[in-house]
C-alpha cells in the first residue's frame, strides 16, 4: 500500500513538474514575443522618425520630398562617406529600376541645396556627406578612410586666427580640414 501510495506520488509531482515545465515555456515564449514586438514597434518608430526628419530637411530647403530623396538620404545616413555607386547600390535595394543617372541627380541637387556636401579625397575619389553639423575629417590614403572629426576648441583657434590675418583678397567663408594619418584601428 505504501508503496502504490509511492508511486500515485510520484506520478503526481512528475505531472506538476511537466505542468510547470511547460508553464515556463509558455511564459518565456510570451515574454520573447513581446519583446520581439516591442523590439520591431521601436524599429519601426526609429524608421518613421528617421523618414520623417529627412522629409523635413528636404522641404525645408524648397525642395519636393520624393522617395528617390528619401531614400538616397536614408542611404548617406547608413553608409559612411559613400562614393555614389555606393549610394547607387544601397538605393536600389529599396527602389529597383531606379538609374546610376537619378541617383547622381538626387545627389546632384542635395548638394546645391545645401542638405549634403562633397568630399573630395586625396585619391581623386568623391564622397558625399550628410552630416549637418560643422566637422572636419581624418583621412587615411592607406585606405581611403574618412572618418568626421568634431573639435570645437580647433574650430574657435581658427576662426579667431583666420579672423586676425585678415588675407587681402580673400573672404573667408567656412574652414574645413582634412587631416592626414593612419587608422590604428580598423573599419567597423
Ligand atoms: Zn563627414
Amino acid at each position: 500500500m505504501i508503496f502504490r501510495n509511492q508511486t500515485v506520488q510520484s506520478h503526481t509531482s512528475h505531472q506538476y513538474e511537466q505542468r510547470a515545465k511547460l508553464t515556463l515555456f509558455l511564459l518565456c515564449n510570451f515574454y520573447n514575443l513581446i519583446f520581439f514586438i516591442t523590439f520591431v514597434l521601436v524599429q519601426l518608430r526609429k524608421i518613421m522618425e528617421n523618414i520623417k526628419t529627412i522629409a523635413k530637411n528636404i522641404s525645408e530647403k524648397g525642395l519636393k520630398v520624393t522617395p528617390q530623396r528619401v531614400a538616397v538620404m536614408q542611404a548617406l545616413y547608413k553608409l559612411h562617406h559613400p562614393r555614389a555607386e555606393e549610394i547607387f547600390r544601397e538605393v536600389s535595394a529599396t527602389i529597383p529600376g531606379l538609374s546610376p543617372t537619378t541617383v547622381y541627380n538626387v545627389l546632384d541637387i542635395l548638394v546645391e541645396k545645401g542638405i549634403i556636401r562633397r568630399v573630395k579625397t586625396e585619391t581623386g575619389g568623391m564622397r558625399y556627406d550628410a552630416v549637418p553639423d560643422h566637422h572636419h575629417h581624418l583621412y587615411s590614403t592607406t585606405n581611403d578612410r574618412v572618418e568626421d572629426y568634431f573639435d570645437p576648441e580647433l574650430d574657435a583657434l581658427l576662426t579667431d586666427y583666420f579672423s586676425r590675418k585678415n588675407i587681402a583678397g580673400f573672404r573667408l567663408q567656412e574652414i574645413k580640414l582634412q587631416i592626414m594619418g593612419d587608422f590604428d584601428e580598423p573599419q567597423h
